[in-house]
């Protein structure tokens, strides 16, 4: 039985609400993902109540014997996923690994080139809302107007003039393989740090389904909790010269304590994927993105750059006569979870913008495959033209939430 539900059921209520929602939702948010009871019950345990400021054998605290195994495991096995020389599996967020990124080798004012959030970027690559877009000076690149794919001579043309001192590529909303070579060079070229955040992909990237950017880059962070399927937190992968002034920026540079429940469960995912058919799964991922967009163009959306070679799609609405903030109110109304979306070029603002953003990490996760995505997507397109029948909605909810029940989530 459960303590909580004896001890704070009002806070037990909401939890067991969301759990409800968890199994009878279709999740299709791109960020997201299940994780396995493995990597729960790292995260849940009682490595909770230990402080270990510092590193393995090197802590400010007594009793850190044991969390220094599990910290250590995370690190040799992140480190031999990604063939990476130096690991950290401190940061607490994807946020916080790229605050000690530009930390570590930036100053307040110095240039960076970095992609713009409305073409698919982050809000760590240099909004002007973030740090990083208050504390130096940005200048974005994007995507081509004509294929929607980033425009490398474009970038690198850019790159020669500005001069900047880092340039930080990946991506949110970006649904085409990245060539981290053709950045590497173009970094290289103008003596630019090359920075990649692949925080999205990162799953792909550890199955092999996607090139990995550690041989190009100088720095490369992830989140854990996305593709690759572990708990909230962030990584950080770079070469050894930058070692120190990466662990040293992490701590203490921008945390204390690190959550070593967290990191016990990043050595728990890493173990899945090193030992798990995680190729396997990261390659249905890709094939239920690839159908789950050819059946939406079928029904006559727009598919921003015309597909997908990873886990994620942008959908151009308007040619439906829609915006985003409508498609995913009548798709939460139906029991699909997504969220609004700005495309390349938007021409509306971010609180309707033009198009929703969709992914399969999670859908994948709970065995879903290619003809499973196309009803998914048959759905979204019942749902989206029915958007303001709240009685019809409601029928849609409740057959996907049948629909759903073959699709069990993670014991
Ligand atoms: N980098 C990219 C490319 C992301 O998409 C995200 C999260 O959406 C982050 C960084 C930030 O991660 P977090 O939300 O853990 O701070």
């Amino acid at each position: 039985g459960s303590r909580l539900a004896l001890t704070d059921p009002e806070l037990f209520s909401a939890m067991q609400a969301e759990e409800q929602r968890q199994n009878q939702n279709i999740e299709l948010i791109a960020s997201e993902n299940f994780t396995s009871g493995a990597v729960m019950e790292a995260q849940g345990s009682l490595l909770t109540n230990k402080y270990a400021e510092g590193y393995p054998g090197r802590r400010w605290y007594g009793g850190c014997e044991f969390v220094d195994v599990a910290e250590q495991l995370a690190i040799d096995r992140v480190k031999e996923i990604f063939g990476a020389d130096h690991a950290n599996v401190q940061p607490h967020s994807g946020s916080q690994a790229n605050t000690a990124v530009y930390f570590s080798v930036l100053k307040p004012g110095d240039k960076i080139l970095t992609m713009d959030l409305a073409h698919g970027g982050h809000l760590t690559h240099g909004h002007k809302a973030n740090f990083s877009g208050k504390f130096y000076e940005v200048t974005h690149y994007g995507v081509s107007e004509e294929d929607e794919t980033i425009d490398y001579d474009a970038l690198e043309k850019v790159a020669e003039e500005v001069q900047p001192a880092l340039i930080t590529t990946g991506a949110s909303a970006y649904p085409r393989e990245i060539d981290f070579e053709r950045m590497g060079q173009i970094a290289k070229k103008v003596g630019a740090y090359l920075f990649v955040d692949m925080a999205h992909i990162a799953g792909l990237v550890a199955a092999g389904e996607h090139p990995n950017p550690v041989p190009h880059a100088d720095f490369v962070t992830s989140t854990t909790h996305k593709s690759l399927r572990g708990p909230r937190g962030g990584i950080i992968l770079c070469k050894q010269e930058y070692a120190k002034k990466i662990d040293s920026t992490v701590f203490p540079g921008i945390q204390g304590g690190p959550l070593m429940h967290v990191i016990a469960a990043k050595a728990a995912c890493f173990g899945e994927i090193l030992t798990g058919d995680f190729k396997a799964y990261s390659q249905q991922v890709i094939a239920n993105a690839k159908a789950m967009a050819a059946r939406l163009a079928e029904h006559g959306y727009r598919i921003v750059s015309g597909g997908t070679d990873n886990h994620l799609m942008l959908v151009d609405l308007r040619p439906a006569g829609m915006d985003g903030s409508i498609a995913q109110h009548a798709l939460d109304e139906s029991g699909i979870t997504v969220n609004k979306n700005s495309i390349p070029f938007d021409t509306a603002g971010p609180f309707k913008p033009s198009g929703i953003r969709i992914g399969t990490p999670a859908v994948t996760t709970r065995g879903m495959k290619e003809s499973d995505v196309e009803q998914v997507a048959d759905f979204i397109h019942e749902a989206l033209q029915n958007h303001a029948d709240d009685a019809k909605l409601a029928s849609i909810r409740e057959r996907v939430y049948a629909f759903n029940r073959s699709f069990p989530l993670p014991k």
